[in-house]
């Protein structure tokens, strides 16, 4: 038998829970290739499932074709193609997530009530990147009233910390928290994910809460298969997951090995606690015995027999768990030529960045430096192109670096967000752009009454982006995460906890001042998650039909991933797959510009010294890096057909995702 074979069979199981999943909702997700003008209506045999080359398939059905069968995790894969929906769509990184979202939208959900079926089998099937344990933005678009509101459910420092809280074990012991501040109890915030969505169902939730679960509870009571990231990420922190016996029963073999790709895995503790949240609500995670095991988790101070030693405790309390409030801010949204895009605001800079990105951006003609060889990978980006974006995202993460933070403890410049965002700035800030020489390293703008102050620039790479258009019109734009691949390593009733508290600056200040981003208690950490819907713009200048709902994970360079995708699409033309695949480029306010090396249309080898995109940037003294780019982007773009307005997705080929609607 070949191992293919084998392959195969071992994941004919996985399809009773697929139909288990099927069963529980009526009606249909179909993805159609983007190759020609949309079908009319579809049987109901066709019911949530993908169109292949030989016939449609149904995804968690184990059938050949099915997009959710492990496949070794791939740097790039080759020939994805836009998905077309009539009236409703869901992206996420993870087939069986994507399917939930389906499911619940073709029962007639909404985009709220989608994110909480997708975000509970995302924590399950991508623990590595998002869960229980974590925080989210949520970017949220009315379609009635055409309203963006936005939504913060970002960790928070416990009440007890101090501003050395990661870098100390206490004032009087000056010494580095054990093992490290990531895997000790220090990092760990006080998760926002459950109360955020508990927020957004409230708001904008059309079927009841409890039914979200349903998917979730299927797949962690009856198994799925281990995919290709999930399995890498379980071999990458082996060592680390040694000093938790939970994590080490879960993830791990008896004899202490990785569990494997493909392999059937499943959590019934997770299924507990979405049960007890699916009936109990919010309040069943913040209080109660899954908060008092969070609690102890963050302050064990032994790790376990297979990797013995100390772990420094957090501070964490009951009380922070039961006092933990997600947040409604303010969108932050810029006009940029014939559209508005709208992000999060602070304590993410993801917006902030962006928003300052494009504004810059708007001074150039950028239609005229597209990629040339338009492929389905979205073409080669040109020189032009690339340096004038990446200096725009240069003079934007030095303001993020310097200004931006937990506006609850720290304010911005002048009227804030909105100082930030002046168009009559932002041309100064162009100025400062040449058309044939890198700045290198930019510096941060001058504002009055602002005192000195240091700068922070760093953050690590879990996460994942889900964008949703439901069939009403509304739309969900999500990033969640639990800040780096398996958070802090530490696993609690099914799920992982975070270590988002090292987003933070360790050092509270440095030589020009105190640190906007330094620990206080009770405060978010600065993230970069940028969560985005774009809006048509009227003749008059008011925001007008939804455009495109975009995201994506990768640390400090989401604002690079999105920023690419909003122009690939705005400016250039690219449909929605193209414009996720197209390779990322930017530059985070280093003198060294990255090009995503790993995709097809980069010639990595050498150094690059081969490629004209990477040659033609170095000749414009551009530092350039070739390393490969992990971005995660899932898009949906609002298109004509036929006279009649569809939709059209795509999910990042450096990832697992996939796009599905009806
Ligand atoms: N923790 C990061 C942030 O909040 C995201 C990490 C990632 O995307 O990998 O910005």
């Amino acid at each position: 038998m070949s191992d293919t074979t084998i392959l195969r069979r071992r994941f004919a199981l996985v399809p009773l829970l697929a139909a288990l999943s099927t069963a529980l909702w009526a009606g249909g997700c179909g993805g159609d290739n983007d190759k020609g003008p949309l079908p009319g209506a579809e049987p109901a045999s066709t019911a949530c499932q993908v169109v292949t080359d030989s016939g449609t398939v149904t995804v968690g059905s184990g059938l050949p074709g099915d997009p959710s069968l492990p496949e070794p995790s791939s740097g790039y894969r080759l020939g994805k193609q836009a998905v077309a929906a009539k009236t409703f769509m869901v992206v996420t990184a993870n087939p069986l997530a994507t399917k939930a979202g389906c499911d619940v939208l073709a029962a007639g959900g909404s985009a709220a009530d989608a994110a909480v079926a997708v975000q509970m089998v995302l924590g399950l099937v991508e623990p590595q990147s998002s869960g229980l344990g974590g925080g989210m933005f949520v970017v949220h678009y009315d379609a009635a009233s055409k309203t963006v509101q936005t939504y913060d459910g970002r960790e928070t420092a416990p009440s007890g910390a101090t501003e050395n809280y990661l870098r100390w074990v206490s004032d009087a012991n000056q010494t580095a928290p054990l093992p490290n501040a990531r895997a000790s109890g220090r990092s760990i915030g006080t998760p926002g994910t459950v109360s955020v969505l508990e927020m957004l169902h409230g708001e904008h939730g059309s079927l009841p809460w409890s039914g979200l679960f349903d998917a979730g509870i299927g797949y962690a009571a009856n198994g799925f298969a281990i995919s290709g990231r999930m399995a890498e990420a379980i071999a990458g922190a082996r060592a680390n997951l040694l000093r938790d016996p939970d994590a080490v029963s879960y993830f791990l073999k008896a004899d202490l090995t990785p569990k494997l790709l493909g392999e059937t895995i499943q959590n019934p503790a997770y299924a507990d606690t979405l049960r007890a949240i699916a009936s109990g609500g919010a309040s069943a995670f913040y209080t109660g015995p899954i908060a008092a095991d969070i609690v102890a988790e963050i302050n064990r101070t032994e790790a376990g027999s297979d990797a013995p030693g100390a772990l420094t405790p957090g501070a964490t309390t009951l009380a922070d768990l039961a006092g933990y409030e997600a947040k409604r801010r303010a969108p932050v949204c810029i006009d940029y030529r014939a559209h508005q895009v709208c992000g999060m605001g602070p304590p993410s800079s993801g917006g902030i960045a962006v928003a300052q990105s494009l504004g810059i951006l708007e001074n150039f003609g950028l239609n005229a430096f597209g990629p040339t060889a338009l492929d389905g990978e979205g073409g080669k980006p040109s020189v032009m192109g690339v340096h004038l974006i990446s200096e725009a995202q240069r003079l934007a993460y030095a303001d993020r670096n310097k200004y931006v933070a937990d506006t609850d403890f720290v304010p911005l410049p002048g009227n804030g967000v909105s100082t930030l965002i002046d168009k009559a700035y932002l041309r100064d800030r162009a100025n400062l752009i040449s058309f044939s020489t890198s700045m290198g390293v930019a510096q941060p703008g001058v504002f009055a009454g602002m005192g000195a102050l240091g700068s922070s620039a760093q953050e690590g790479k879990g996460t994942s982006h889900v964008s949703i258009i439901d069939a009403k019109g509304n739309a969900v734009s999500m990033t969640t995460t639990i800040e780096s691949g398996m958070g802090a390593y530490r696993f609690v009733r099914g799920f992982l906890l975070n270590n988002e508290l090292t987003d933070f600056s360790s050092a509270p200040s440095d030589v020009n001042g105190p640190i906007a981003n330094r620990v206080e208690p009770l405060k978010r950490p600065r993230s970069s998650m940028a969560p985005t819907v774009v809006l048509k713009r009227n003749a008059d200048g008011s925001a007008g039909e939804l455009a495109m709902v975009t995201g994506s994970p990768g640390g400090a360079a989401i604002i690079q991933f999105v920023t690419k995708t909003v122009v690939a699409a705005l400016d250039w033309g690219l449909n929605a797959q193209q414009a996720t695949s197209l390779a990322n480029f930017g530059s985070s306010n280093s003198a060294t510009t990255g090009i995503g090396g790993e995709h097809p249309n980069i010639l990595a080898t050498d150094n690059g010294n081969g490629d004209a995109l990477v040659t033609g940037l170095r000749s414009m003294g551009h530092t350039v890096s070739v390393s490969a780019q992990s971005s995660g982007v899932s898009t949906i773009l609002r298109v004509p057909v036929d006279g009649q307005t569809r939709l059209q997705g795509g999910a990042d080929p450096r990832r697992e995702g996939l796009a599905l609607g009806d």
